[in-house]
């Protein structure tokens, strides 16, 4: 039998802002951790952002550190399969949704193709992406980069 791959560290944004959007962030992330071949092994707190270039109510934002057995496109698979499941509606570009998952980083791969694209590439000037990667680990975002981000709305969820 060939050997299992070894788990690699990734980091996912988890955002939602119609009907539920804790419950379903909280949802996706119960959900990740019981896919098989992959785990949680931390979680940010939640955030309450202004939304950017987009309509709607707040977000609710987070992200999450995996370790996972997956490889990158099959863990795009997987987002996407919870995003499905959690009933999201694409009716047009940026439109409010249930919730969107984004791979933010796989291990310290770097992958340009059709598909996927990591570093996701709208990941730095985003606070309700960097905040939370923060809180989970601080040697990923530059200060500087946190500065950039200092005026955007965003306040952390009890
Ligand atoms: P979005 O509107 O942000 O959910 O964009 C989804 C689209 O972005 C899908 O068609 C994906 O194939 C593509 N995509 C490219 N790079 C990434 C990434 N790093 N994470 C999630 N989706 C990505």
């Amino acid at each position: 039998m060939p050997a299992a791959r070894d788990p690699v560290t990734a980091y996912v944004a988890l955002g939602a802002n119609l009907g539920d959007a804790p419950a379903a962030v909280r949802g996706a992330m119960q959900a990740l951790h019981d896919a098989p071949g992959t785990r949680v092994s931390a979680r940010s707190s939640l955030y309450r952002t202004a939304p950017i270039d987009a309509g709607g109510p707040d977000y609710v934002n987070a992200v999450v550190q995996l370790s996972t057995r997956l490889p990158a496109p099959g863990l795009l698979d997987l987002l996407q399969k919870i995003e499905r499941a959690a009933g999201r509606e694409r009716p047009y570009h940026h439109a409010p949704r249930t919730l969107d998952l984004d791979l933010l980083l796989y291990g310290d791969a770097r992958i340009d193709s059709p598909r996927l694209t990591v570093p996701h590439p709208r990941m730095g000037g985003r606070a309700f992406v960097l905040r939370p990667l923060a809180e989970i680990d601080a040697s990923l975002v530059a200060p500087e980069a946190l500065a950039a981000v200092a005026e955007q709305r965003i306040e952390r969820m009890r």
